[in-house]
């Protein structure tokens, strides 16, 4: 029998976890350092009780950047079989979480089977799954039902669960007040709005709030706050209805925290570049230093099908300025449900930010790779300089498909190659470009 329920409450008792020490030795640091993070709650260990499968990542200030996958079936794209290998494709590319945002039918069925056999953390938006869950429309769900799909996930083993709670009446008159270009592009903050609307009741998350922590505390279940009024173009960035949703989010970051449940909160959306270090460091003062989760941010807005890219740009701003999790974008973004192809994209396009972002945050060792890389480029040595890159397969093919005459070189510049010249002069030897066979 554990002595505390949350990673949090352990920490703030003194306790070191298993789950700590795993991710203390991942991240190379001092396991008493990392439970003092997770009891100020500038960390999170997102592990719940009933996955037993997971292994145990941190996300929060100086520790590694982490990326999320999402995926799940809908309506009009219901294969469970190629759900399942977009999970082997997001594991074998090392994502640490998962988000399966299925919404369609019941659910349950392939996240259980998620649950089951992943080492990646799982999250949920368990306002997607409200409908298929509960068989009821929109207008017939009460604020209870509501609760017991966030039970149902909890008890399935969700590590954490986006919970639009920050979206209450205040925020609504925000939004309302400031107008907006695209208004709500959160899907669960659209289906939340158009439910306060159409009841004239309060947010369900946010006015029984504290059950909602209960049920999270029983299970350790994380919980990342929805930023449901997050920008949906560059013109809508920090306007006063995502101000105004962040500083409820920080009121209930420290609530969260009094029962030790652990927070992230979750961030932008569509921003211009220049905005985006100022909303990182916002982020961290109105939330208290809780863990941020963005989704991009998107940079521009005029490259549907290349996404994955405008999200990296914006990813890695976001995480050198502060941010720890990102989540990806593929280039099906705004597009269509991402096929296997796109969620490689995606995933590598997200690494690469959340690598460059470590290098530029300082992160222990994370540099160590790149010097690795670095010594390979300067040997010429081909087959270590695939087995370092991010997505070895493709780099060999890329080599392969259009073969040098001398494998010392590449044929981008072939015996002109300005690696092997420089190497071939500081060895003693001439470089005769005519005479050489
Ligand atoms: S041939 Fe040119 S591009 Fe290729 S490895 Fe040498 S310097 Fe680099």
């Amino acid at each position: 029998m554990r002595e505390y329920c949350t990673q949090m409450e352990a920490a703030k008792k003194g306790i070191i976890t298993p789950e700590m020490e795993t991710v203390a030795a991942k991240e190379n640091m001092e396991v008493e350092i990392l439970r003092e993070k997770v009891a100020k709650g500038e960390v999170v260990i997102p592990c719940n009780i009933m996955h037993t499968s997971i292994s145990p990542e941190g996300v929060g200030s100086g520790l590694r950047t982490k990326i999320n996958v999402n995926l799940g079936i809908s309506g009009d794209c219901k294969d469970y079989e190629v759900e399942m290998q977009k999970v082997d494709m997001a594991i074998r590319f090392g994502a640490e979480s998962i988000m399966d945002l299925s919404n369609y039918g019941k659910t349950n069925v392939f996240r259980t089977e998620l649950i089951k056999r992943s080492p990646a953390m799982i999250g949920t938006v368990p306002m997607y799954d409200a409908i298929g869950y509960l068989e009821k429309d929109l207008l017939e769900i009460s604020a209870q039902d509501f609760l017991k799909v966030v039970e149902a996930h909890a008890k399935e083993g969700v590590d954490f669960m986006t919970i639009h709670a920050g979206i209450n009446r205040r925020t609504i008159e925000a939004f309302k007040r400031d107008k907006r270009t695209m208004n709500i592009v959160s899907r669960g903050g659209s289906l939340l709005f158009a439910w306060m609307e159409m009841t004239g009741n309060e947010n369900p998350f946010y006015e029984y709030f504290d059950d909602v922590l209960e049920i999270l505390r029983k299970y350790d279940v994380t919980i990342s706050i929805g930023d449901a009024l997050r920008p949906g173009c560059i013109d809508d960035s920090s306007d006063a209805g995502q101000i105004c949703e962040l500083i409820e989010i920080g009121a209930l970051t420290k609530r969260a925290w009094e029962k030790d449940v652990q927070v992230m909160v979750e961030g932008p959306g569509h921003m211009a570049m220049n905005e985006i270090e100022a909303n990182m460091k916002m982020e961290k003062r109105l939330c208290h230093n809780a863990p941020f989760y963005v989704l991009g941010p998107i940079v521009t807005d005029i490259a549907p099908g290349y996404d994955h890219i405008t999200s990296a740009i914006g990813g890695a701003i976001a995480a050198a300025s502060g941010a720890d999790f990102l989540c990806y974008v593929t280039p099906a973004e705004h597009l269509r449900l991402p096929d296997v192809n796109d969620v490689k994209e995606g995933i590598i396009a997200t690494k690469i930010a959340a690598h460059a972002a470590d290098i530029a945050k300082g992160i222990k060792g994370a540099r160590d790779v790149d010097n690795r890389m670095a010594k390979a480029r300067h040997k010429v040595e081909w087959d270590e300089m695939f087995a370092i890159a991010m997505d070895e397969e493709k780099a060999r093919r890329y080599y392969e498909s259009t073969p040098p005459k001398d494998r010392h070189t590449c044929s981008m510049c072939g015996k002109m190659c300005a690696v092997r010249t420089t190497n071939m002069i500081l060895e003693g030897k001439k470089v005769e470009f005519c005479t050489e066979k």
